[in-house]
């Protein structure tokens, strides 16, 4: 988690609380009901990315050892939601556990939301080597994802949208790709989205996350937000490219060979 990045995005949300007139006690949105949603969007993000940074770790071009803890403290949230972050989760100015991923080691070793392990606890929790690129939640409507060559946003919007997680994770994997590829410098790169496609089902399958599921969640995704159900020609062949890969993946599965590069 990017500290700066959280306050920000938080801080977007309350502005668009306000900008509607929406009073917290007459909507029933509640500080604490925003610091909930906000933490429920992160683990969510942390849950479904977590394979992908684990698996991949050897082609990514940075990696760092991952205990699974995800912490905060009082300066990481704008001042109006401080003093709620301070009765509701006991956040201070010395950090504590935000949240913990489920699975790794520190869950394992029981650490849980709100707790202050101390040095020697934390030196007894195991670690995974994952890549390093932060993977963080912008709160914001639009629908929207996208990579900045060491970092990956999702926003709220699209959070709410896909519900499947398999396309999330598919979503997640396309702009790990262009960090992977090092499409951020070097946008002018043909076929740059193509690319990303392609690379994305590969990194999904090193994780062995069901990529022909996020496939068919994709489409029908698209479908349902198609105008008239009609899926646009772009989103045809995107679709059919993203089963090709899909295909030349699986045959290379079969075979036992490697599927990067
Ligand atoms: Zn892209």
């Amino acid at each position: 988690m990017q500290i700066g990045k959280m306050k920000a995005s938080l801080r977007i949300l309350l502005c668009g609380v306000f900008l509607l007139g929406c009073n917290p006690a007459e909507t029933g949105v509640s500080h604490r009901d925003i610091l909930d949603d906000y933490k429920a969007l992160n683990i969510r993000v942390g849950r479904v990315s977590h394979p992908l940074l684990v698996a991949n770790h050897d082609i990514c071009d940075q990696t760092i050892d991952d205990n699974g803890i995800r912490w905060h403290q009082l300066e990481d949230y704008p001042e109006d939601l401080q003093p709620v972050a301070q009765s509701y989760w006991d956040v201070s100015e010395t950090r504590s556990i935000f949240y913990v991923l489920p699975g790794s080691e520190a869950d394992k070793a029981g650490l849980k939301s709100g707790d202050r392990p101390s040095d020697s606890v934390l030196d007894e929790i195991g670690t995974e080597t994952v890549c390093r690129y932060a993977v963080l939640v912008s709160y914001v409507d639009e629908i929207n994802a996208y990579a900045t060559g060491n970092e990956i946003i999702v926003t709220s919007g699209m959070l709410r949208s896909v519900e499947n997680d398999k396309y999330l994770a598919l979503i997640l994997s396309h702009e790990m790709s262009h960090n992977v590829l090092g499409h951020v410098d070097n946008p002018d790169v043909i076929d740059i989205e193509d690319q990303a496609d392609q690379a994305a089902i590969k990194l999904m399958a090193r994780a062995g996350l069901d990529f022909e599921e996020a496939i068919e969640s994709r489409e029908q995704y698209q479908q349902s937000s198609a105008n008239g159900g009609q899926l646009p020609v772009t989103e045809k062949d995107r679709i059919a490219k993203f089963k090709s890969y899909s295909q030349s993946t699986k045959s290379k599965q079969s075979k036992g060979e490697a599927v990067w590069p």
